[in-house]
């Protein structure tokens, strides 16, 4: 019934590459819309030292949210849509 254009939240005002806005399961019981924050190593971040190669990961972040952070738009929690 979902459609991956449902899942994830393709934002015009969100031009950051190690962002993404979707829907996915936060743990055995609950999913809510998340900001998925991977912050991937550039060649600058090995010559400053904080990561061996480019691509490594340095940092990964999940946070909840309603409401889209770059342009404002409410999230449609697709659980509650169905009951
Ligand atoms: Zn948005």
């Amino acid at each position: 019934m979902n459609t991956d254009e449902e899942i994830i939240h393709h934002c015009d005002e969100n031009w950051y590459d190690d962002i993404k806005i979707e829907y996915q399961e936060i743990n055995v019981e609950q999913e809510s819309w998340v900001i998925d924050y991977i912050w991937r190593a550039k060649d600058g971040d090995v010559d400053d030292g904080f990561a061996k190669n480019p691509g490594d990961i340095i940092m990964m972040d999940t946070i909840l949210i309603s409401f889209c952070p770059f342009c404002g738009k409410k999230l449609v929690d697709q659980k509650k849509n169905t009951w």
